[in-house]
């Protein structure tokens, strides 16, 4: 099988922008054990792109088109396959609402040029589109005798990547003869990757069937793990055997192994043990909770916080005693433990965390003036005890943020478990 790609959009032929989608579905059909054969990048222009479509119908089984979905009149990918596939484009009314409801939810009026996006080709699947507008579609056609699949993806990579993954990859996978593709993802938050690597590598080694990425960044570590074979059990056999090895060597650094997010994890262990959080933040600024509630239905587990980040907020929201502040600091061990306890008492929730740390530059005047940058205190409670650890961050004021949101969701995590 013989795969192209069609990268749609004339700011990709100037100087300024580049094609990037088609690395992501390179790797994504590497994955399922095909290969690219042909790229094309190709603009906006309606000629051009049905001359394009049509060359890579004739030498390649998997088209895969990028772009031109979107509701402007130089958005023609749509238009051009149907006119070389001879094929009719009707409105799909179930576009047409979701895309009203879309526009709604967002309080801006839909323009008439929009319904646009809504056009199907005719036996084409839709491919829902949960990041933006423009939905996918999927054709399983024969063009000049020859079985083709063929796929239109938005152009904005946050839309196609998550659109491919979900959409593309398993239908391809069946399409295949003997292609059946396993994935797994393991995470793990706060262990440096050399580490991850020193210790995992000699067990995936022994797997080259397996294709294992090691992804750093964000505060933690993907392990991906990927199988293709002639069935689905023996793809998924495979990958979970050498998973299982790698989880028996790392152990409970591992907090998800199916991708699954931290905060996601520590959301779904508050509510098998029954607990409720609150959360005091200063340096972290409210990012906890945007994890947190980034994460539908949180509300059942998480009741909510405080941006604590000046002296009077602390003491204002998390009842802090303002003695603790003037003579330890507000980045101190104790007023960790008040925050944690105060928003506790105050929320009423039955676990509590408190954050507070020096995200940088240095504070040069008061009780923290000779403390570091990086110095992070949180506190966890739950009414009893109290526990708080102090950590040393480093790395600019991002990082340092980001790393004590990850450290507080951990702490979290290792007293659920
Ligand atoms: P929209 O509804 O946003 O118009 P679309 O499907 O029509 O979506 P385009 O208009 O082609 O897509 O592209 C939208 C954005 O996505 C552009 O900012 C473009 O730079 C980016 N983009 C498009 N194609 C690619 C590509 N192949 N690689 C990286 N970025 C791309
Ligand atoms: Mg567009």
């Amino acid at each position: 099988m013989l795969a192209e790609i069609i990268a749609v959009g004339s700011e990709m032929l100037t100087p300024h922008r580049q094609d990037t989608n088609s690395l992501y579905l390179t790797a994504g059909l590497n994955d399922l054990g095909v290969s690219v054969a042909f790229k094309t990048i190709v603009g906006d222009n309606r000629k051009h792109l049905v001359s394009a479509i049509r060359i890579a119908l004739s030498r390649a089984d998997i088209v895969l088109l990028s772009g031109g979905l979107g509701p402007t009149e130089d958005d023609l990918t749509r238009e051009c396959l149907a006119e070389v596939l001879h094929l009719k484009l009707h409105r799909s009314d179930a576009i047409l609402e979701s895309l009203r409801q879309r526009f709604s939810a967002r309080n801006i009026a839909m323009s008439p040029n929009n319904a646009k996006q809504a056009d199907v080709l005719d036996g084409a699947t839709i491919l829902p589109n949960a990041a933006g507008s423009a939905p996918g579609q999927w054709l399983d056609i024969h063009y000049e005798g020859n079985r083709k699949l063929v796929a239109l993806l938005p152009g904005p990579p946050k839309e196609l990547k998550p659109l491919f993954d979900a959409e593309c990859k398993p239908r391809l996978a069946a399409a295949l003869p003997g292609n059946h593709l396993a994935r797994r993802i393991l995470r793990m938050a706060l262990i440096p990757e050399s580490q991850v690597d020193e210790r995992t590598a000699p067990i995936y080694q022994q797997f080259p069937d397996v294709e294992t990425t090691i992804l750093a960044g964000h505060a933690e570590i993907q392990l991906h793990f990927v199988c293709v074979k002639p069935t689905l059990a023996e793809a998924e056999a495979r990958v979970d055997d050498v998973l299982d090895l790698v989880a028996r060597e790392m152990g409970d650094a591992i907090f998800s192994f199916n991708g699954e997010s931290l905060e996601e994890i520590v959301l779904l262990m508050l509510g098998v043990r029954g607990h409720t959080l609150s959360i005091a933040e200063s340096c972290t600024g409210g990012w906890l909770g945007e994890r947190l509630t980034a994460i539908p239905n949180s509300s059942r587990v998480f009741l909510g916080g405080a941006i604590a980040y000046s002296d009077r907020s602390k003491t204002a929201l998390a009842d802090v005693p303002s003695y603790l502040l003037t003579e330890h600091g507000a980045v101190s061990d104790q007023v960790a433990r008040a925050l944690a306890e105060g928003i506790r008492r105050r929320i009423g929730s039955t676990l509590a965390l408190g954050i507070t740390g020096i995200a940088g530059p240095a504070i040069t005047t008061g009780p923290d003036a000779t403390k570091p940058v990086g110095l992070v205190y949180i506190a966890l409670t739950n009414g009893e005890d109290t526990q708080v650890k102090q950590f040393r961050i480093t790395g600019d004021r991002d990082r340092v943020r980001l790393w004590a949101t990850q450290y507080a969701l951990e702490i979290l995590r290792h007293y659920l478990q």
